[in-house]
């Protein structure tokens, strides 16, 4: 039985760098795990402008994933370049933003990077680093700054920041603070569930559930009481559906499927190509496996995932495709675009509005893959 579906994702995660500087304790690229399993290594613009020339349906790039971007000195090129070819690019998983150039600095507000979010768990240096061991509050609190000052310069509203704020045990007092501090410097701010156990580091778990609730807005206070309260878990299943969506390329190419595999893969991306890869025979399997219809198989990196089996061990299968994030009706004219547009199309448009305003927004995109993956 042929079970090819063919689809052509506009948005892809390409990661930058699978480096990072810091050794955040519940952290598989800390530990060492993900160099392991799928190097540890640098995004290449040469690799970059060859991606991104043989796929013209491609407008959206997430570019952050298990490391660090502002580690990849290359960043500026890879941003000129996208912007000059109407792609779109995005760190929303995020950066630490502890070591970055003043190159990088000005690049990414000069080449329009579109949303960068920023781990910070804390309002001071003290309570920063009990987490991000290595890190400096104080740093990454100028850093933010110096971005804001090439904003004003250019004149841009771009890359929107936003503060992710992990929330622990150690640095719930601090959430309130943090949140005003975030507002003076014009980041949305995010608060967010810890991993809790899943690479067996439950790292500062929380002893007082309703003071969680109380500081951070949420309706609970982990992931457990997440999946207690609603019967699904907190990103399984979005997460999964990169593999129909939003796929993950590792920065050597290898196609990953999902942001959180860093054991296996699909194919080589840049040596065989996107969409040959993307519907390959394993990733199609891959994604007739997650809807429950065909049994695991050794070489699908699926097979071993405490995702996958969960689904198996609960019977709950992903359905197909993820649906849309934005609702039609009341964003319809921000849906059509970014649904049914052609991806080509849209790095036209995107190239041609760059000759008449090279720093006005025509489009905000609104729901690209935000899995929250990452601590
Ligand atoms: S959680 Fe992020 S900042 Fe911390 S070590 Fe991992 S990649 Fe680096
Ligand atoms: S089962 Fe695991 S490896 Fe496979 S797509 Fe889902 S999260 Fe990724």
């Amino acid at each position: 039985m042929n079970l090819r579906t063919n689809v052509f994702p506009q948005h892809v995660r390409l990661e930058a760098s699978t480096a990072c500087q810091l050794r955040c304790p519940s952290c598989p690229t800390a530990s060492g795990e993900v160099g392991k399993g799928i190097g540890t290594g640098f995004l290449r613009f040469s690799e970059f402008k060859k991606f991104v020339d043989e796929n013209p349906r491609v407008c959206d790039i997430e570019l952050s994933n298990y490391g660090e971007i502002f580690l990849n000195n290359e960043l500026p090129h890879i941003l000129e370049y996208a912007q000059k070819q109407g792609v779109y690019l995005h760190c929303e998983n995020g950066a630490n933003l502890n070591n970055v150039s003043e190159e990088a600095l000005e690049a990414i507000v000069r080449y329009q990077l579109r949303y960068l979010s920023c781990s910070i768990d804390g309002a001071s240096n003290e309570i920063y680093s009990i987490y991000r061991k290595r890190g400096n509050f104080d740093t990454v609190i100028a850093n933010v700054r110096k971005i804001n000052e090439w904003k004003k310069k250019y004149r841009s509203s771009l890359p929107k920041l936003r503060w992710q704020f992990v929330i622990f045990d150690h640095n719930v007092h601090e959430l309130e603070k943090a949140r005003l501090m975030a507002e003076e410097l014009d980041m949305a701010f995010f608060p967010k569930l810890s991993w809790g156990d899943l690479f067996g580091t439950d790292f500062s778990p929380i002893t007082n559930p309703e003071a969680v609730k109380k500081a951070s807005g949420l309706p609970v206070a982990s992931r457990q009481e997440f999946k207690e309260k609603y019967g699904r878990d907190y990103v399984a299943k979005a997460i999964c559906g990169q593999l129909w969506k939003t796929p993950q390329i590792n920065f050597d190419g290898k196609m990953l499927g999902c942001c959180l595999n860093h054991w296996g893969d699909f194919g080589d991306v840049f040596a065989d190509g996107f969409e040959e890869v993307f519907n390959g025979e394993k990733m199609d399997y891959a994604r007739q496996m997650l809807m429950g219809k065909s049994p695991p198989r050794a070489d699908i990196p699926c097979s071993t995932c405490s995702h996958y089996k969960q689904y198996q061990s609960e019977n709950d299968w992903m359905a197909g495709p993820p649906p849309d994030t934005v609702s039609r009706r009341r964003e319809y004219p921000a849906h059509f675009y970014k649904n049914l547009v052609p991806g080509n199309i849209k790095r036209r448009i995107r190239r041609l509005s760059r000759l008449f305003s090279r720093h006005n927004l025509m489009y905000t995109n609104p729901g690209a893959a935000r899995c929250g993956c990452r601590n």
